[in-house]
């Protein structure tokens, strides 16, 4: 039956739509963190529709809700209801504590794309400037403004001019700072002000500074920097200590936003609701979505402070601004993940799954990197020689598929293993989906 459905959507669908071959499978039916295919088969999902169902597929306490919402009312542009201002309250409640009490919401379409868009309109509108500086590995979305912001040229190249004004800097790691040291231990030698000392952090702050301030950088009228605390898509990067507070300290300097996308790593993927909390950074404006319409509705959302809400009414616009079931989905998803303390239960099933790959890559030398923060992890995989090896994250991938365990990819080169399962997750399927990838990796990597 998949492969029924899979050749009917080869013959009719667009040419663009795009899962991994190794993978030829149609979902039929979802529930919590398993799915269930056309043909009856269980897998575990370890990948939650790229980090959307944070609740878990169908969880009936958010569907009970949008039952109720479908029947009461479902679309009104910009009007008042109680599911929007329910969500506005509970953003607010939720928000970095910097920003708590004193932001504003402006909801976006379906997309993350589409709270990007709002994130550059409201930089420039506030700054009157047009540069902006982000970084490489990033992405940011499929749209004009978003795909400016995005540095990997092949989501780009065909569709330029974009925005002209995007200068890209580079993303610390600690990975490259020990692979460049030749040291395990001196990821983080000394804790600093604006950066912990990390070379590859200290060099990625000086090219901010240098692309802002220097008269022969890179930007003539900067508007802002736009960032993800965790870089997702190109391979769960988490940042050296200290790399966001320097930007912070970089953007007040010269007066312009800074800008987190919190798209992937937001809502409680990190084990924090955002990703800026595990800094204590306090963006100026950050960009939230796929998690965000609860179970998997489209919801898009642009949080920024106060002092920003300067457009005059219809300043920004948008038909689906706001979806009235999506919104009544997302303020229960952030209840439920309250009421379960989910945030706590996605760092103690993170730290879990770290040390069980760890542990699987003790066997091999082909695991570069286990790394992460809560239930956003990635596993770097290389050849004999210490390069980026995606062929055996491929292998990895159809060999826990067909074993029972949806994983993904990311990063450059393929070569990361990624995890972003929902956050209900339970320890045994924890346990279960780990062992499985495991045996991929002990049979793939000898
Ligand atoms: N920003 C980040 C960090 C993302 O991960 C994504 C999607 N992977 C987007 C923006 C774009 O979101 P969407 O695909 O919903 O437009």
């Amino acid at each position: 039956e998949s492969r029924r459905l899979l050749e009917k959507q080869e013959e009719i669908d667009s040419s663009a739509v795009a899962y991994p071959d190794d993978i030829p499978v149609a979902f039929k039916e979802a529930k919590g963190a398993t799915l269930r295919d056309a043909d009856g088969n269980t897998y575990i999902d370890m990948f939650a529709g790229i980090g959307v169902l944070n609740v878990g597929h169908s969880n009936p306490y958010v569907l009970e809700a949008v039952r109720e919402q479908t029947e009461e009312i479902v679309h009104t542009i910009d009007f008042p209801t109680e599911a929007r201002l329910d969500l506005i309250e509970k953003l607010d409640e939720i928000a970095p504590p910097g920003l708590r009490g004193e932001n504003r919401v402006v909801f976006g379409g379906p997309t993350g794309s589409d709270a990007v868009e709002a994130a550059i309109k409201l930089a420039k509108y506030n700054t009157g400037g047009d540069g902006l500086i982000a970084f490489r590995g990033s992405y940011h979305g499929a749209t004009s403004g978003a795909m400016a912001l995005t540095s990997n040229k092949g989501f780009k190249d065909d569709y330029t001019p974009l925005l002209p004004e995007v200068v890209h800097a580079k993303y610390p790691s600690p990975f490259i700072d020990r692979a460049e040291s030749g040291d395990a231990a001196s990821v983080c030698p000394r804790p600093a002000s604006e950066c912990c000392g990390a070379p590859s952090c200290a060099r990625a702050l000086k090219e901010v500074r240098e692309i802002i301030e220097d008269p022969y950088g890179g930007l003539a009228n900067p508007a802002g920097i736009f960032v993800e605390p965790i870089q997702g898509e190109s391979g769960v990067i988490v940042p050296p200590p200290g790399f966001l507070k320097g930007l912070r300290t970089i953007a007040t300097e010269n007066d312009i936003p800074l800008m987190f996308d919190e798209i992937q790593s937001g809502l409680g993927r990190s084990g924090q609701w955002w990703a800026s909390e595990w800094e204590g950074v306090t963006p100026d404006i950050m960009t939230t979505a796929k998690a965000l319409g609860g179970v998997g509705f489209p919801l898009s959302a642009t949080i920024y402070h106060e002092d920003l809400d300067t457009w005059d009414a219809g300043g920004h616009a948008g038909t689906y601004r706001g979806h009235v079931v999506a919104m009544r989905a997302g303020t229960r998803a952030i209840e439920y993940i309250q009421d379960h303390d989910l945030l706590a239960h996605a760092r103690d099933l993170g730290e879990y799954i770290r040390d069980r790959l760890r542990a699987a890559g003790e066997g091999t030398d082909r695991i570069g990197e286990v790394r992460g923060r809560g239930l956003f992890i990635g596993a770097a995989f290389v050849d004999e020689d210490g390069d980026p090896n995606g062929d055996v994250v491929d292998a990895i991938q159809q060999y826990c598929f067909e074993h029972g365990v949806l994983v993904w990819k990311a990063g450059r080169h393929g070569n990361v293993l990624r995890l972003l399962p929902p956050l209900v997750l339970t320890e045994r399927q924890a346990e279960v989906a780990t062992d499985i990838i495991a045996d991929a990796i002990a049979a793939t990597t000898e």
